[in-house]
């Protein structure tokens, strides 16, 4: 897709230094670092939303969703994270091609996602 940022970074036109990568997914740091180590999960692929995503990747999204999770937590010494998935405008997406975020979480660090 032209002018799609996360094509652009699937394809090598844009560098992007991976967390983890598989066969169709890839994770990188989030720009906006307000919550340290915000990661986002991409597909290499382009798909609007979850809606538009084939089921047969839900195994390799998972994959890399774990792996990125596993290596943030580690690195950031984090105790938990949230998997935060916005699909159409109203929701908050931006970017229209397929990504999950992922967001470390600590003791009392002041982030209330669903309030
Ligand atoms: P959305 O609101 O579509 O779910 O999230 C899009 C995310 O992409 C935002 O959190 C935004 O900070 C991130 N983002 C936008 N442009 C870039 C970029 O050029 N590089 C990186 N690493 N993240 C980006
Ligand atoms: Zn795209």
């Amino acid at each position: 897709m032209e002018d799609c940022i996360f094509c652009k970074m699937s394809s090598g036109e844009i560098p992007v230094k991976k967390i983890y990568e598989n066969s169709n997914f890839f994770s990188i740091p989030d720009i906006n670092q307000e919550i340290k180590g915000h990661a986002l999960v991409i597909c290499k692929k382009h798909f609007e939303n979850t809606l538009n995503l084939p089921n047969i990747l839900g195994a390799e999204l998972l994959d890399c969703t774990k792996n990125t999770a596993l290596k943030l937590m580690k690195e950031y010494h984090a105790e938990g994270f949230n998997i935060l998935n916005n699909n159409f405008k109203i929701a908050g997406q931006i970017v229209n091609h397929f990504h999950l975020h992922i967001l470390p979480r600590k003791k009392d660090d002041g982030v209330n996602l669903l309030s």
